[in-house]
């Protein structure tokens, strides 16, 4: 980390440190650009654990962090799918084993705090990266540059602006790009447990008429869990006593693994959608939420922040090695092209699964329940749904795992 005193001209600034924007700033600086952070301070209190995909680990790993992540995160070798709807038509129980692709684990499960601590510790390790501590409050786009506004009438400059603020980004709002929002009539319970039985490194997903409850394997005998019901139905289990609320999950969970005893405080999240309708303004590029919301269902959001973390790495790097301007309209242009597809195609399976568990239409039953009953008979099709589950486009056979240690 560098003094923001020293220089107020970047390359790229990133605002936010959550964890897309920590990553997007340690990618470009190691890519050799002059990288801002701007955000007031780094989430050291969240109880939420991320499942990271493949794609997810390669890039902290090129990063340098992968290492140290390593140790506190479980693998997520089988995912199993349950039908607990107790409806006329039912899915057959579908098994994925990250086997079957030669892989060790389709991603690794780690607590967030984790994450953000080790990103944070990179980022003021990084001699490239400048921490600057405070909220950015205004923006100028302009031809040449980027002028960000902080308190007390400082600012800096960049010729790109990449805006990792959430999903109440205003610095997307800055830029006057429209979102399109939508809910869900449902809240998400997540909390960790622990339990006496092994998980085996698999992740468990019932589904449940209300919405997916899915264990996801943390090391030791440990999970977490998104637990999806109706809103008053989360209010009336945040209300439980520990003791109470424990036998309540594991009898929802068909006692797989065990005793349940809590581990972390439940906390609730109302489901809810958003797409950005460009994810580019003048010298300015979004990434993270700040581009897309996901309900958590399917581990999908961050895997997908960071897909474009990833992707905008790759086009600025091309862009500096062919002496092109990075925040230029063209250079951008190719970022929101390349990043289309992936958001538009994540949002509409979850969106569509999700809308599958809550429908009593026996059509759509049918469809979801064939599905997985395909995907369970027939190997080519097994393999091509967890290929596009951990990273879409992929052909590859095998993806160079690092090694995690016992
Ligand atoms: C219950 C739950 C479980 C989930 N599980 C998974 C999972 O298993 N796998 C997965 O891939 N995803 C999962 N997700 C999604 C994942 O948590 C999010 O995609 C991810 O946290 C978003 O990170 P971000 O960096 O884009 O945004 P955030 O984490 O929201 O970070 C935005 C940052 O910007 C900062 N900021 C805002 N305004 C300003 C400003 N003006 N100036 C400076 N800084 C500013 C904020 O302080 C914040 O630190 C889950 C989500 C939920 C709710």
């Amino acid at each position: 980390m560098t003094d923001a005193s020293k220089q107020s001209v970047f390359d790229i600034a990133v605002i936010g440190a959550g964890p897309a924007g920590m990553t997007a700033a340690l990618l470009f600086a190691s890519k050799g650009f002059d990288t801002a952070l701007v955000a007031p301070k780094v989430n050291h209190e969240d109880g939420r654990t991320t499942a990271l995909l493949q794609a997810s680990v390669d890039l902290l790993d090129n990063i340098g962090i992968w290492n140290e992540l390593a140790p506190r995160a479980a693998p997520l070798s089988k995912m199993r799918m349950i039908d607990d709807t107790g409806r006329l038509i039912r899915a057959p129980e579908t098994t994925f084993d990250s086997a079957e692709l030669d892989l060790p684990a389709f991603g690794y499960n780690l607590l967030n705090k984790d994450l953000n601590r080790i990103l944070e510790e990179a980022a003021v390790r990084e001699p490239n990266l400048t921490f600057v501590h405070a909220l950015a409050e205004g923006y100028d786009f302009d031809e040449a540059h980027a002028t960000v506004h902080l308190a007390r009438d400082n600012t800096i400059s960049a010729k790109l602006v990449v805006a990792a603020d959430g999903r109440n980004s205003p610095a997307r709002s800055a830029a006057g790009i429209d979102v399109r929002r939508w809910d869900y009539p449902q809240v998400a319970v997540v909390l960790n447990l622990e339990h006496d039985r092994p998980h085996g490194d698999a992740s468990t997903e019932f589904h449940t008429p209300t919405g997916p409850f899915t264990l996801v394997p943390l090391p030791g005998r440990a999970s977490s869990l998104v637990c999806v019901v109706k809103p008053e139905q989360a209010d009336a289990l945040v209300a439980l006593s520990d003791d109470l609320l424990a036998r309540e999950l594991e009898t929802r969970a068909h006692s797989i693994l065990g005793k349940f005893s809590i581990a972390s405080k439940p906390q609730k999240f109302p489901l809810s959608g958003l797409t950005a309708k460009r994810l580019m303004g003048p010298r300015l590029a979004l990434i993270g939420e700040a581009a897309h919301v996901f309900p958590p269902i399917g581990a999908q959001g961050l895997n997908l922040g960071l897909r474009d973390v990833a992707s905008l790495g790759n086009i600025l790097s091309t862009a500096k090695a062919q002496s092109k301007d990075i925040g230029a309209h063209d250079t951008l242009e190719v970022y929101e092209k390349q990043r289309f597809t992936d958001i538009n195609s994540r949002t509409a399976a979850v969106d569509a699964l999700n809308r599958s568990l809550l429908t009593d239409f026996l059509p759509v039953q049918f469809a979801r329940s064939a599905g997985l009953y395909l995907a369970d008979k027939i190997p080519p099709l097994r393999r091509f749904l967890m290929r596009e589950g951990i990273a879409p486009g992929t052909r590859r056979k095998s993806i160079g795992a690092p090694q995690i240690k016992e």
